[in-house]
């Protein structure tokens, strides 16, 4: 593997669910034709709404969903459909932190086994071997060594998503996939979980895929960030490009609705408010999937026409639009208003 080989690549992701006729049949288009890679190192995020698709892009990366379409490779491994036992071998690469630590954990077991079954799964670790590995594990993400006689029912949200983390981490995984691990948590430990995260990537250096519809989570911690909408990619860029000058009016309109830390530019800032909800998945709007909420859709291109994800400037920040100009310049959704892009301080 060389230093500059991604750890994943997905592409022309695919997942698609039928729907029992006894609802209504038809088919859920969940997840169409998404690329993502994420580099050695790298935190990338992955943000949308909720039925924008990003929580099943994340199941069929590491296996819990079987994709209809579409490569997901590993280290350059194709894995799209391995087999039960090479899954096994998988669990050891990538491992997953889901969003409801309550439910993620059994109740029956104590945290210390919880942490350690991984290691005696894989045959990484026997006898005293898996207590010192444990305790150290557990130590990494801020809990004491009593914690591992402790039972999940017994500890708060924050605590729980640390013996997630524990048990995630436990194998030295080069990808983490991070499901909204903190949306289900007190806003007031929030930060604790996310600056852990921050810590432990960089102390153990691996990668990580974080899904989040929280935005500012997201520019905290991540080094790029994919946008979706309904199954698609829309937009893509580093995190400062992506967050100083958005260019897909749903990126705009996402970054319109995040607190600004400053009071004036707060008031300044006009909010573009989108009409409706996301349309449902099992019929997606022809053409832009977006054209039926954006404040910018120009008829009958942006209904007819599905937009192709361009780089337009050779920085990597790629936008599915087709009114963003050759030189990048974003559609103005504020309607001449003033300031919509985001600043941060
Ligand atoms: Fe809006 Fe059209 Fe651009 Fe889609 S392609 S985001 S509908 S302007």
């Amino acid at each position: 593997m060389s230093a500059s080989e991604p750890v994943l690549e997905v592409s022309g992701l695919t997942k698609h669910f039928d729907v029992p006729r006894s609802r209504g049949g038809g088919v859920v288009h969940a997840v169409d034709g998404v690329d993502i890679t994420v580099g050695q190192g790298e935190i990338v995020g992955l943000v949308g709404e909720s039925g924008s698709g990003k929580s099943t892009v994340a199941r069929c990366i590491v296996r819990l969903l079987e994709p209809t379409a579409g490569r997901i490779r590993l280290h350059g491994k194709d894995i799209s459909h391995v087999s039960r036992r090479g899954m096994r071998s998988l669990r050891r690469q990538v491992h997953m932190v889901f969003q409801d630590p309550y439910s993620s954990l059994d109740p029956r077991t104590p945290v210390g086994d919880i942490v350690a079954e991984p290691l005696r799964m894989h045959g990484i670790a026997r006898g005293r071997d898996v207590g010192r590995r444990v305790g150290e594990m557990l130590e990494r993400v801020g809990l004491s060594a009593d914690m591992r006689r402790r039972y999940p029912h017994e500890l708060s949200g924050g605590r729980r998503q640390r013996v997630g983390l524990a048990r995630s981490l436990v194998l030295g995984p080069s990808l983490l996939v991070a499901d909204e691990p903190v949306s289900a948590l007190d806003v007031s430990v929030r930060a604790s979980i996310i600056n852990l995260v921050l810590d432990l990537q960089r102390d153990m250096g691996f990668s990580c895929l974080f899904v989040a519809h929280d935005l500012s989570t997201v520019e905290f911690l991540c080094n790029r960030v994919y946008v979706t909408y309904l199954g698609h990619i829309v937009e893509v860029g580093s995190r400062d490009r992506l967050f100083d000058a958005p260019r897909h009016p749903y990126t705009q309109s996402l970054l319109s609705a995040v607190a600004l830390p400053d009071p004036r530019l707060q008031r300044e800032r006009r909010r573009v408010v989108l009409p409706g909800d996301v349309p449902s998945p099992i019929e997606p709007p022809s053409g832009c999937r977006f054209h039926t909420r954006c404040p910018v859709a120009e008829f009958p291109l942006c209904r007819e026409q599905v937009p192709e994800l361009v780089e337009h400037t050779g920085d990597r920040h790629r936008a599915a639009c087709h009114l963003v100009g050759t030189d990048g310049r974003a559609p103005d959704v504020s309607g001449g208003a003033d300031p919509l892009v985001h600043h941060q301080t």
